[in-house]
């Protein structure tokens, strides 16, 4: 039988870039949705840590409580430019004062960087990873583990190219001449910071069995 991923993400783009990283043949991924995972999860944390660990901890309770066996995985990620002491972080989804708007996030950068000599940033993810599972007839749920990934780049000073999301017409990464928002998807999936935290929990994992 395959043992059950629940990545604890509304967005199945995210589940492909964990399948395909940690390969399908023993494993299955399914998103909240998937699992009828309906709950708001408040994401109050002040760091990316505290975010994936409060989704992963709340998903996985979830899961006890149903019995249900399976690792449960939390991504929290965002962007940091050092010359900016870290913004926009953990608000980078809401930088420009709500939710949602990647276009108006990405003005309030540019703008915020104008006359600033030192563009250069880093995407930084931290994913969390929880087991639930019966242990010595109890059902339990184990620590958190938390494993990080970065891309280090610099900020462009225009915007370019149409794909990927969020901040990458912006960000170039470091080695490249082109932003994140002029590759292809399975380019960037092999240098991002997502891509990193995910290949460093394999390693881990394979590590171990
Ligand atoms: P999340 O934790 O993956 O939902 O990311 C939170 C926010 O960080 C997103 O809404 C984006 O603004 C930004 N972000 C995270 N990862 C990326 C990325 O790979 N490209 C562009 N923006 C990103």
């Amino acid at each position: 039988m395959k043992h059950l991923f629940v990545i604890a993400t509304g967005n199945p783009g995210k589940i492909r870039d964990f399948a395909h990283i940690l390969g399908t043949e023993n494993k299955e991924f399914k998103t909240l949705k998937d699992i009828g995972f309906t709950d708001d999860i408040v994401e109050d944390g002040d760091s990316f840590e505290a975010n994936a660990i409060i989704k992963s901890s709340t998903v996985a309770k979830w899961l006890c409580e149903k019995k249900i066996e399976a690792s449960v995985l939390a991504d929290d990620s965002g962007l940091e430019v050092f010359a900016l002491n870290g913004e926009p972080g953990i608000y980078s989804a809401r930088y420009c004062g709500y939710h949602g708007n990647d276009q108006a996030n990405n003005d309030k950068l540019m703008q915020k960087l104008e006359g600033v000599k030192d563009r250069s940033a880093r995407y930084f993810c931290a994913l969390s990873y929880q087991k639930v599972g019966e242990v010595d007839g109890k059902w339990t749920v184990s620590e958190p583990k938390i494993y990080e990934g970065e891309c280090r780049g610099q900020i462009n000073f225009a915007p370019a190219g149409d794909m990927g999301f969020g901040y990458d017409p912006l960000f170039v990464p470091d080695g490249f001449d082109r932003t994140f928002a002029q590759m292809e998807l399975a380019e960037k999936k092999g240098i991002s910071h997502r891509g990193n935290a995910i290949r460093a929990m394999k390693t881990d994992l394979d590590g171990r069995t």
